[in-house]
């Protein structure tokens, strides 16, 4: 979709900080993260949310989201990850391609989903717990 910010990601007209991709899905850092560590997952192919995207997708991007899930443990480390996912404007989406936020809670921090809300973005820090992530990722 032409003037979509995820879609733009991508086709690798916008830079990402990426986690992992495979032939239907792409992982990346979220740019203002709620804590180190904060993951986006997402279909390749445009799907606005739960109501539009394609079943293959959302388990594609489900399955992923495991993998991505056991490597943000042993690499944060953390004892707990939020699964997160908004569909609608009135409940809070922001950009309008479907992302499933994946936000560690590091052990003892007690995050609550309450607490998920979007932080200021350290570039170099976001790249060094990505790459951490990465490479946790079998
Ligand atoms: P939502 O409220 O679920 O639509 O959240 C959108 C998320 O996308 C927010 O956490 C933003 O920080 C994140 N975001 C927006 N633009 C980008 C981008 N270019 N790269 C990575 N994350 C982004
Ligand atoms: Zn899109």
């Amino acid at each position: 979709m032409e003037d979509c910010i995820f879609c733009k990601i991508v086709k690798g007209v916008l830079p990402c900080t990426k986690i992992y991709e495979d032939e239907k899905v792409l992982a990346f850092s979220d740019i203002n993260p709620a804590v180190d560590g904060h993951v986006l997952v997402i279909p390749k192919a445009h799907a606005f949310n739960i109501w539009d995207i394609s079943q293959d997708d959302l388990a594609a991007v489900h399955k992923a989201s495991k993998k991505i899930a056991a490597a943000i443990k042993k690499s944060i480390p953390a004892s707990g990850v939020i699964c997160m996912q908004l569909n609608g404007s009135d409940v809070g989406q922001v950009v309008m391609h479907y992302h499933l936020h994946l936000v560690p809670c590091a052990e003892g921090s007690k995050l609550s989903h309450l607490d998920v809300i979007s932080g200021n973005g350290d570039t170099n820090k976001i790249k060094e717990i990505a790459g951490k992530i990465a490479s946790a990722i079998s």
